[in-house]
């Protein structure tokens, strides 16, 4: 459902966490269950940027699938195990993310899961 409504926490305190072990300059989007907190971005930019938000609309899915407990859980031991970059839940989000810029912004509904 890619015009599914975001729910956003702008100016979240987690997300600032995130924001000042990154140097603090970074904007930080961060899903935790249902809600996209934002650090160093208000709504309107977040939701200017069709590649950020489809990315974020990944986290969403991946929680609503795995339950808030056991994907936070997972997320983290494959962080900790592989990374930030290589952690699988961040390549698939990296890569939907990327087939909507290349359908033009908003890309296609998703596909069923199998
Ligand atoms: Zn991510």
């Amino acid at each position: 459902m890619p015009d599914a409504p975001l729910r956003t926490w702008v100016n979240s305190p987690l997300a600032r966490v995130a924001r000042l072990v990154l140097g603090g300059n970074a904007r930080v989007a961060m899903v935790i269950g249902g809600t996209v907190h934002l650090s160093g971005a208000s709504r309107a930019e977040f939701l200017a940027n069709p590649e950020w938000v489809a990315h974020e609309r990944v986290h969403l899915r991946q929680y609503r699938e795995q339950g808030l407990l056991p994907f936070l859980y997972r997320y983290l031991v494959e962080s900790a195990r592989v990374g930030y970059y290589a952690n699988k839940y961040e390549v698939e989000a990296r890569e939907e993310a990327r087939r909507v810029v290349q359908a033009g912004g908003r890309g296609p509904a998703p596909a069923p899961t199998t």
